[in-house]
């Protein structure tokens, strides 16, 4: 079992428009172009989806079936278009209207530089994207799609980072809607911003979340065999330090929790779950509460985790690991904890009981330990003991239910080292200056009804989850070094409006 590459045997189609109007030989060139531009694109890199490139589109008939068939197929996780000539774009109200992928305008060109010397009629009736473009634009912008729009020329190395980066989203948007999430047990007894609407999730982003008792997670713990239990043990080894008090005398609690991680991704994988979520107060029989395994659940299976039944989070660190694969860094569960008011240096410290994941990545190697849990009332966990390593544009992303819609709100910020220590805390955590300062992010933060979970994503920033939140359709707002706390007030407001006013979502 390991994280498989969500990237795998996906595609995104690439869509030419034009029209009969130009005769053969110019459609003909349309086509060698548009071939020539997804190869070069394709082999970027940048790129981690496959781009196919589909037949000239020329009709109403024609764009209706490409979309059709982009819509239906599985395999497609996004459209990008494209128009080399003029494509009336009437032709374009039909399909558009059933296309059900995320689509990104592509303002691109063929030829870099306007030919000065040569340039006659054909060659600006055949390269006019700056004209077609805008008359596409037109026409999804009256219909009230959603879209990325990219400017630059093809080979401009920006264009294809921003395709990329939609493609990720495209990707975590795919993931999203093909989630399946394992709730052991329910919400933290009390606790309000981790609640939500099921339902609502399912049908905003596709996910599905459903409950599973303890008891068939205790069930799955005594059914799992030791040759598997001895093979997690060894992969902890290979992987962290680890404290030689687990090795000696408390032996067991190691066996335990590494028994307990093969008894989780047992039912998930048995289930096609991808995110999971438990709760300290609800464990059955379980002899612990689950912690170096849910914390491996975004590093070694890219599955999404929360804990105290918080499955808004669990579904938002699935969607942040599938977006950052391949990626340095990753997505992991954070709460925010304590500040460091010093002037001049203010600071977040985040961290949670255990389950934060190294995912994030790790400024030593990590380091499995035992220590007592003060809630719970179980035998002490193990846990993978780290300080997330310092890294620039890192987000958290909090999910909130307020009541009519979905809520994500974001801040940038850039992860540091601590100020000291640490020795004596005995969980994960990472420390971090937020933008545009401690004091206007934490005002925003609360304004906004932010929670103190969050899904902390070092390997894409604010342009994937910018993309996700657009193709979701769902509200996202940022906070970030241009944010002033008035002008986010001002800005929650008209959301909050538009949102209102949004009924297609
Ligand atoms: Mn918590």
């Amino acid at each position: 079992m390991a994280f498989e590459n969500p990237f795998e045997g996906k595609e995104i189609w690439f869509g030419v428009g034009s029209q009969d109007l130009y005769g053969e030989e110019a459609l003909r060139q349309v086509a060698i172009h548009s071939a020539e531009m997804v190869d070069y694109l394709n082999n970027t890199g940048k790129i981690p989806v496959k781009l196919v490139l589909k037949p000239t589109l020329k009709s109403s008939d024609g764009v209706k079936q490409f979309m059709v068939e982009a819509s239906a197929n599985p395999n497609v996780i996004g459209v990008i278009t494209w128009c080399h000539t003029f494509s009336p774009a009437k032709m374009w109200i039909r399909g558009l209207e059933v296309l059900t992928k995320p689509l990104l305008q592509l303002n691109t060109q063929h030829h870099k530089e306007i030919p000065w010397e040569t340039i006659d009629m054909d060659f600006m009736n055949l390269n006019q994207a700056a004209h077609g473009d805008r008359e596409f634009g037109y026409i999804v912008s009256r219909l009230g799609i959603k879209r990325k729009v990219v400017v630059g020329h093809y080979t401009d190395p920006e264009v294809a980072e921003k395709i990329g980066t939609w493609a990720r989203a495209a990707a975590g948007w795919d993931a999203s809607n093909n989630m399946k999430v394992m709730r052991w047990g329910d919400n933290m007894r009390n606790v309000a911003v981790t609640e939500g609407d099921k339902t609502e999730a399912e049908r905003v982003f596709g996910a599905s979340i459903n409950t599973w008792a303890v008891n068939e997670l205790v069930a799955a713990y005594d059914a799992v065999k030791d040759d598997q239990v001895k093979a997690i043990i060894e992969d902890y080894k290979a992987k962290y330090d680890i404290d030689p008090a687990l090795l000696d005398a408390k032996y067991d609690s190691l066996f335990i929790s590494a028994k307990e991680e093969a008894a989780m991704v047992n039912m998930m994988t048995a289930n096609g779950c991808t995110a999971g979520v438990d709760n300290f107060e609800d464990l059955g029989a379980l002899p612990q509460l689950p912690g170096v395994g849910p914390q491996r659940f975004p590093s070694e299976y890219g599955w999404g985790f929360s804990a105290e039944g918080d499955w808004k989070t669990a579904v938002l660190v699935r969607i942040g690991a599938v977006m950052g694969y391949g990626l340095e860094g990753g997505a992991s569960l954070m709460e925010d904890y304590s500040y460091n008011f010093t002037p001049g240096n203010e600071l977040d410290m985040g961290s949670h009981m255990l389950e934060v994941s190294p995912a994030i990545g790790t400024i030593a190697k990590p380091k499995l330990e035992i220590h007592p849990l003060g809630i719970g009332g179980k035998a002490d966990p193990v846990r993978l003991v780290f300080t997330g390593a310092p890294k620039k544009d890192v987000v958290v992303v909090s999910m909130s239910d307020v009541r009519e819609r979905f809520r994500l709100l974001m801040d940038v910020v850039d992860v540091v080292e601590p100020g000291g220590s640490l020795k004596e805390l005995p969980c994960a955590r990472a420390v971090w200056k937020p933008r545009p300062s401690l004091k206007t992010a934490a005002e925003c933060w609360i304004l906004a009804g932010g929670s103190h979970h969050t899904c902390m994503t070092t390997s894409v920033g604010r342009e994937a989850w910018e993309d996700f939140a657009r193709m979701a359709g769902v509200e996202l707002a940022v906070i970030d070094e241009n944010t002033t706390a008035r002008q986010f007030e001002k800005e929650l407001e008209l959301s909050e409006m538009v949102h209102r006013l949004d009924n297609r979502h």
